[in-house]
């Protein structure tokens, strides 16, 4: 059985950061699963296609056959690319329209089990713990304030040099997590024997601290 430690919660939690991390240190393959929501509305937008239940089976269809690689922290979609473009807002907003289809889910599902290979995953996203890896022997759920969440974001693109205002982006952010937790396909929430990780007030290092504890537990 490939070990695969499953990191669920709304958006940025911090799962991205914590995730990423925790596949370094343990040689892990790391499948950042929103990515591949971003790319695949990314993908539909720019055939023209409006990102709703009109369009679910052409979706769908072009996330089963996607032409996405993670290749060095980049993710390339055909040849192109597409990193920056999908990480705006607007690119988180436009992959929570897609992720509401439920055929767009399925057609996701075989891409992401191919992440799985030894020596182990870790998997970042809404729906590993529930849906994707119901098996996985660790189920963390992350949450943080909205405020907390917001204000990350906020240094965040500061830093990259875009504009941000905390007021909006914590709507932005709030109307994503009702969306995603209001879908009927794979909500987001916890998963039963998920361990609940509020990481508000703690550094990288302590959320990283807790969940090995965990896992050589
Ligand atoms: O994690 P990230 O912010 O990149 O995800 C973008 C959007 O993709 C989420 O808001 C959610 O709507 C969707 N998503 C999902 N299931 C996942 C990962 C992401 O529905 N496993």
């Amino acid at each position: 059985d490939i070990p695969v430690i499953c990191l669920d919660g709304p958006t940025a939690s911090g799962k991205g950061t914590l995730a990423a991390e925790l596949a370094h240190r343990l040689g892990y393959h790391y499948l950042d699963s929103g990515a591949l929501y971003r790319v695949t509305a990314f993908a539909a937008l720019r055939a023209g296609l409006e990102l709703d239940a009109s369009n679910e089976s052409a979706i769908a269809a072009m996330a089963q056959t996607l032409p996405v690689r993670f290749i060095g922290g980049r993710v390339l979609l055909d040849e192109f690319d597409v990193t920056d473009a999908i990480r705006s807002e607007e690119g988180g907003m436009n992959a929570s329209k897609v992720s509401v289809l439920p055929a767009v889910r399925t057609a996701l599902v075989a891409l992401q089990h191919s992440f799985a290979r030894l020596p182990g995953l870790v998997a970042d996203g809404r729906d590993m713990g529930t849906v994707i890896f119901p098996d996985a022997p660790l189920k963390v759920y992350l949450t943080a304030s909205a405020a907390q969440r917001a204000q990350r974001r906020h240094k965040q693109l500061i830093s990259k040099g875009i504009p941000a205002t905390i007021d909006i982006l914590r709507a932005d952010l709030e109307a994503r997590d009702a969306r995603d937790m209001n879908r009927a396909t794979a909500p987001l929430k916890p998963a039963q024997d998920a361990l609940l990780l509020d990481n508000s007030g703690q550094s990288v290092e302590e959320s990283v601290a807790q969940v090995f504890e965990w896992w050589v537990a």
